[in-house]
């Protein structure tokens, strides 16, 4: 955690938000283990007085919504002291109740469909779409993370397939309902320079603009040496956009900051 609080000083941040993959019911390499939030806390607190002078820091967690049972709105994650929440679809279950993870590679994902949804993509990215809807209406959180980047993969499986009508349908009635609930939403740039995309990508940011749905622009680095990575180039492309303001988290307020 130090590394980045130390990255983010030397990259001129003046605020940085820390958030890890909340944990889940089961272990996985890529969440916390429930056993150690109190320690992820504790350090975070450590290094909030100890950075003071030089940057403001946050303390969030990455929530996913699996089930009715785990999801970013339950008792146990409204009572940890977190500044802020992110909402997250990773997972989905299979038509046989198995647990499968859609942020993985293209490789992976096509054999995922092929094999877990009987060659069935578009019942895989309806269960996608599911979950994200019920990840919404669940609420709890500040802001919808990498909103639709199963497009990504999807594209790579089945080009074409996030063109056609049902697709954009699903995708337009998802963020209809973020906006109802008066969520705002992440431009995930973790992708950019290897991938040349956003989550949500470009294409889909004419929707977000009609809905006047705040945006937050995040790295989603998952290494000290990223968490700038890909930002300006977001910045920028909003600013082309017609976009004005993102979020900022300042003085433990959510404010709209000018793009400049
Ligand atoms: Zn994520």
């Amino acid at each position: 955690m130090e590394e980045f609080v130390e990255a983010a000083v030397r990259q001129g941040f003046t605020a940085y938000g820390i958030s890890s993959h909340a944990p889940l019911p089961f272990s996985t390499f890529w969440t916390l283990n429930r056993t150690k939030v109190p320690a992820y806390l504790a350090e975070f607190r450590r290094l909030k007085k100890k950075y003071k002078e030089e940057i403001e820091l946050y303390v969030g967690m990455e929530i996913d919504y699996l089930n009715p049972e785990q999801h970013p709105a339950t008792d146990y994650f409204q009572h940890l002291p977190l500044d802020y929440r992110i909402g997250s679809v990773h997972l989905i279950y299979t038509p046989a109740g198995q647990i499968i993870d859609t942020d993985t590679s293209p490789e992976n994902f096509r054999k995922l469909w092929k094999e877990k949804f009987q060659g069935d993509l578009r019942r895989l990215l309806e269960t996608y779409f599911e979950a994200s809807m019920r990840l919404v209406e669940a609420g709890g959180f500040d802001f919808v993370g990498h909103a639709n980047k199963i497009f990504y993969n999807a594209e790579q499986s089945c080009p074409g397939i996030t063109e056609e009508d049902w697709y954009k349908k699903k995708l337009s009635d998802f963020f209809v309902f973020v906006a109802e609930k008066g969520l705002m939403v992440e431009i995930n740039t973790k992708a950019y320079i290897q991938k040349g995309c956003f989550f949500p990508s470009i294409r889909d940011w004419k929707i977000l603009q009609e809905l006047q749905i705040p945006l937050v622009v995040n790295s989603d680095a998952h290494r000290p040496e990223l968490i700038h990575a890909g930002r300006a180039e977001a910045l920028q492309q909003l600013k082309e956009k017609g976009f004005k303001t993102v979020m900022e988290l300042r003085e433990g307020k959510w404010q709209e900051m000018p793009i400049v």
